[in-house]
């Protein structure tokens, strides 16, 4: 896996909790070490949050919040930018770049 999806990308999902099967969301944070990313608006999780305080910060207030849990990386798939298809992501070298392809309508993008 060489960063073929990155933060800020569109991505649809692919498998996972149905509900969420064939959504499409942006990357907003990727997890590397564990191989997960999480989505904008996807894999919502409700949790109860107690007031807290912490040093330095804003309290948090009292209620439910709704937070996007990690999502595995093999369960979403790259929107291509130029077509909005899903695709497969290929890689092209050059001397001083990386730049990714998509394989349905060959576009470059980065
Ligand atoms: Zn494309």
């Amino acid at each position: 896996m060489k960063a073929k999806i990155r933060k800020g990308d569109t991505v649809e999902v692919i498998s996972g909790r149905l509900q969420d099967k064939g959504k499409r969301g942006e990357v907003i944070r990727m997890l590397p070490a564990e191989g997960r990313v999480v989505v904008q608006g996807i894999n919502l999780r409700k949790k109860n949050q107690k007031e807290t305080r912490t040093q330095g910060r804003q309290s948090l207030s009292p209620g439910i919040i709704e937070f996007e849990a990690p999502i595995s990386i093999s369960n979403v798939m790259l929107v291509c930018p130029v077509c909005s298809q899903v695709t497969r992501v290929g890689i092209m070298r050059s001397e001083t770049d990386i730049q990714r392809v998509c394989k349905k309508c060959q576009a470059r993008f980065d």
